[in-house]
């Protein structure tokens, strides 16, 4: 079938007045086929924006009847192309931006029922009305769904103290892919009934369902937060200081970032206001938060902890911020970077984990094997010290090809990353982008299980296709 028919089926399968309100075709739906940074831009027969979940089952049934992919998205933030469709004859969109809704907020349980298309940020404000927090953060938040959150298992900056997306979570509502509910929006806090099934969806990229709503765990919001920004001779007192932050600040540590001196030119590059707030020339800086409630006086632990690593020689300049409107401007460094290395143009952008005792001697090899075999070219490091993640980012040099360029650099620091034991995905995921990396490493029963798992919950392959691993509709061997 042409996509014209494929179309004009599609409407039929809906019903016209469904087909009316939800479905977009045309030039309407490039945003919809594009990923974050503009690397990529494919299409879809149509993108499809359903407003309760009885659209979705419809949707999905619809799809499964003619034979079709479905993509879920969220946000359109996701950094490995999982929610970008890559056949655009066979695939649908499906946003759930419609479906935004906080069904409910339990300030006593401190727990929240809200659905997949909330934004996280709109999630969070909401949540600080009612003194309750939900604490995934990071740079996406103003634009990323909860939905898109769940399927990635996201991390941020918070997991040191709060764990990742999957830690934040009571309860799931999902739509199957034959279009059954899947009701498992639990507000109980232990719960050993067997296999937790909530689990399975979490982190799977949309390839076994679509999440409609959830349950979220809260905390009480933080009343005190306190940032600090300190300039370190090198990654290794990074480490160190954050051994004794672990300690020094017990469970106040809320967030603990490392990054290059580019850091700053990269962030102004994206954001020419933003202002100098110490020497900028340091080998290395850390980003640093401590937060907390009620009598615990957390700005004076700050003080202490940032004495205390002057003694110890282990900072040699730094900046504790006096309000939140400084701490948002030392904030946006790091978040700055990122658009700054967008403004760059095509670049390596890697998502790795190492045991933390390694993190230090598998940056300086990786960064000196890449620089070895690609002259030229920039290392941009950065990430979560205290969850091992680092963000090895490579900046092609100029008038050579860059895609080239990309898959050298890529190849080097994965054989470096393997010798560490680290994984190719802290946080990221999967998508499309690195299936083929996943699946190279693939042990043989691992790849068996997570097939036998897909064919189980999706025998007909609708969800996601090409996303995480390749299944088809091939019985396995
Ligand atoms: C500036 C920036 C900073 C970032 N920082 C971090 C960070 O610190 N930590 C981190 O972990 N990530 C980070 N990310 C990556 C990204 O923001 C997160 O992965 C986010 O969780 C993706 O949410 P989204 O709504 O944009 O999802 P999308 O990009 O729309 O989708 C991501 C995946 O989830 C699936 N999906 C989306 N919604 C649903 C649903 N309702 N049901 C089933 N499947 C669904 C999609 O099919 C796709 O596979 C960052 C991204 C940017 C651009």
């Amino acid at each position: 079938m042409d996509t014209d028919s494929t179309l004009h089926a599609l409407c039929a399968a809906l019903g016209s007045d469904m087909a009316t309100d939800i479905l977009l075709s045309g030039p309407d739906i490039d945003a919809y086929c594009r990923d974050w940074h503009g690397d990529v831009q494919t299409g879809a027969i149509a993108v499809l924006r359903p407003r309760d979940r009885e659209q979705v089952a419809a949707c999905l049934r619809a799809a499964a009847r003619l034979g079709l992919g479905v993509v879920p998205q969220g946000g359109r933030t996701g950094l490995a192309l999982g929610a970008v469709p890559d056949a655009p004859a066979k695939q649908l969109v499906l946003s759930l931006e419609r479906m935004n809704r906080i069904r409910r907020i339990d300030a006593y349980d401190f727990t929240a029922e809200v659905e997949a298309g909330a934004v996280l940020q709109t999630i969070k404000d909401q949540l600080a009305e009612a003194g309750l927090f939900f604490p995934l953060a990071l740079g996406a938040q103003g634009s990323c769904q909860l939905g898109g959150n769940l399927s990635t298992n996201a991390g941020g900056v918070n997991v040191l103290r709060y764990g990742m997306t999957r830690d934040l979570v009571l309860g799931l509502e999902v739509v199957l892919p034959d279009g059954q509910m899947l009701d498992l929006l639990s507000r109980l806090r232990k719960d050993n009934r067997g296999i937790d099934l909530k689990q399975l969806f979490i982190g799977a990229e949309g390839t076994l369902g679509v999440i409609t709503a959830a349950t979220l765990k809260l905390c009480p919001l933080p009343e005190q937060n306190v940032t600090a920004l300190l300039a370190l001779d090198r990654l290794e007192d990074a480490i160190t200081l954050f051994r004794h932050a672990r300690r020094q600040c017990c469970d106040l540590l809320s967030a603990f970032e490392f990054m290059p001196p580019l850091a700053f030119t990269l962030a102004r590059e994206a954001m020419p206001d933003l202002p100098t707030a110490m020497d900028e020339t340091a080998p290395a800086y850390v980003l640093m938060e401590l937060s907390g409630s009620g009598l615990v006086d957390v700005a004076r632990l700050m003080e202490r902890f940032v004495e205390l690593a002057f003694v110890e020689g282990l900072v040699r300049d730094g900046v504790v911020a006096q309000s939140q409107a400084q701490a948002k401007t030392l904030w946006r460094v790091r978040d700055g970077m990122n658009d700054g290395q967008a403004k760059r143009g095509r670049h390596l952008r890697t998502d790795l984990s190492v045991p933390l005792s390694a993190m230090a001697d598998f940056v300086a090899e990786a960064e000196a094997a890449v620089t070895a075999a690609l002259p030229g070219v920039v290392c941009v490091s950065y990430g979560h010290v205290g969850d091992g993640n680092v963000h090895l980012n490579v900046l092609p040099a100029v008038g050579r090809d860059a895609e080239e360029q990309i898959a050298q650099a890529k190849k080097v620091i994965h054989d470096v990353l393997y010798r560490f034991g680290g994984s190719i995905s802290a946080e990221h995921g999967i998508g499309r982008l690195k299936r083929d990396d996943f699946e190279k490493e693939l042990p043989q029963p691992k790849r068996a299980i997570l097939e036998s798992i897909k064919r189980a919950i999706d025998p007909g392959l609708v969800m996601n296709p090409n996303c995480q691993i390749c299944v088809t509709d091939q019985p396995a061997p």
